[in-house]
């Protein structure tokens, strides 16, 4: 199926590569403004993250929610906690199930206006066309997420540069917020770096099964821990090693790591309108390589960590030469 882009492999690799790649580094201004996790003042394994970003991208309105409140992720439903996080289902009647749109639609901060929904084409104000028995929430929705660790400064590599590799997570809603079930690294010539099933540390409220592919099934003998994977990634990165997502935000939440270094291809191939709106991957690798990927409407995150590579190097390409 790959690879889109033809360059030869020996010039993906080292300072020139990387030069050229680190144009399209996002600062850390951006990263903020996109919901990226950033350093806590003051405690070293907590985040800050601008929740009100994410509420615009993802068309919700933003409001300050009490410690046992939590917003939906799915259909923007407030909803209570009991102590465990788990919703507190008050008549067992269908309004407490979660109606929702699966697709996208983006809030226009200048008119308020939104979008159709990408999944159904209908408005905000129609129903949902999927129903879960259970409302969800993300970590944003927490006042303090701990936990997070920081990708720590190195020499460079033997070459004299710092690496460049894509990364695509998975992720189910736990107790606790969105939480890791697979995460894929891929190298900067397409090669399968790490790929591993996770298994949350809070009880699972929903799989997310219909974009992650992944169900409970699939986790039951899986022994790999969140830590186990931060453990790998500090390894594998440096502070300068650049990652390349799409939307690396919501990766980088669910991995309760802090990154300085990352390219995201929703802002590299901005949408026309510009923000909020952004541009799915689907589309843009269909824009430019004429290929099909996402084909059920679910996600594989060897899939779309090799899509975000080939963009970029499709990107930087022309300025690539021997
Ligand atoms: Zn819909
Ligand atoms: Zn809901």
């Amino acid at each position: 199926m790959y690879p889109s882009v033809n360059i030869d492999p020996s010039l993906l690799k080292g300072p020139v590569f990387y030069k050229l790649m680190g144009r399209h580094i996002i600062s850390l201004k951006q990263q903020e403004t996109n919901g990226y996790p950033r350093p806590h003042p003051i405690h070293k394994t907590r985040a800050v993250i601008n929740s009100v970003e994410i509420d615009q991208l993802r068309s919700k309105p933003a409001i300050q929610l009490k410690s046992d409140e939590r917003i939906c992720d799915r259909c923007s439903t407030i909803f209570k906690v009991d102590s465990r996080g788990l919703a507190i289902n008050h008549n067992h009647s269908a309004d407490d199930e979660c109606s929702y749109h699966w697709g996208r639609s983006f809030r226009n901060p200048g008119t308020n206006m939104t979008s159709p929904f990408s999944c159904c084409g209908s408005d905000r104000k129609e129903k949902g066309c999927a129903t879960s028995k259970h409302h969800v929430f993300n970590i944003e929705n927490l006042k303090t997420v701990d936990g997070f660790v920081h990708t720590m400064d190195k020499p460079p590599l033997p070459g004299g540069d710092y690496g460049v590799y894509a990364m695509d997570c998975e992720m189910c809603y736990t107790t606790e917020g969105g939480e890791l079930t697979r995460i894929t690294i891929v190298s900067s010539d397409l090669k399968i770096v790490y790929d591993t099933l996770v298994k949350p540390d809070n009880p699972v409220v929903d799989y997310n099964t219909r974009f992650s592919g992944i169900s409970e099934r699939d986790l039951k003998h899986v022994m790999t821990k969140l830590k186990d994977v931060q453990a790998f990634l500090l390894n594998l990165l440096s502070s300068k090693t650049i990652l390349i997502g799409h939307g690396l935000g919501s990766d980088l939440r669910a991995l309760r790591l802090i990154h300085d270094t990352v390219i995201d291809t929703s802002i590299v191939f901005p949408h026309s309108r510009g923000p909020p709106y952004k541009r799915g991957l689907k589309k843009l690798i269909l824009d430019h390589f004429q290929k099909h990927i996402q084909k059920d409407g679910g996600h594989n995150s060897v899939e779309d960590a090799i899509a975000c590579m080939e963009l970029m190097l499709w990107k930087i390409k022309p300025f690539l030469c021997k």
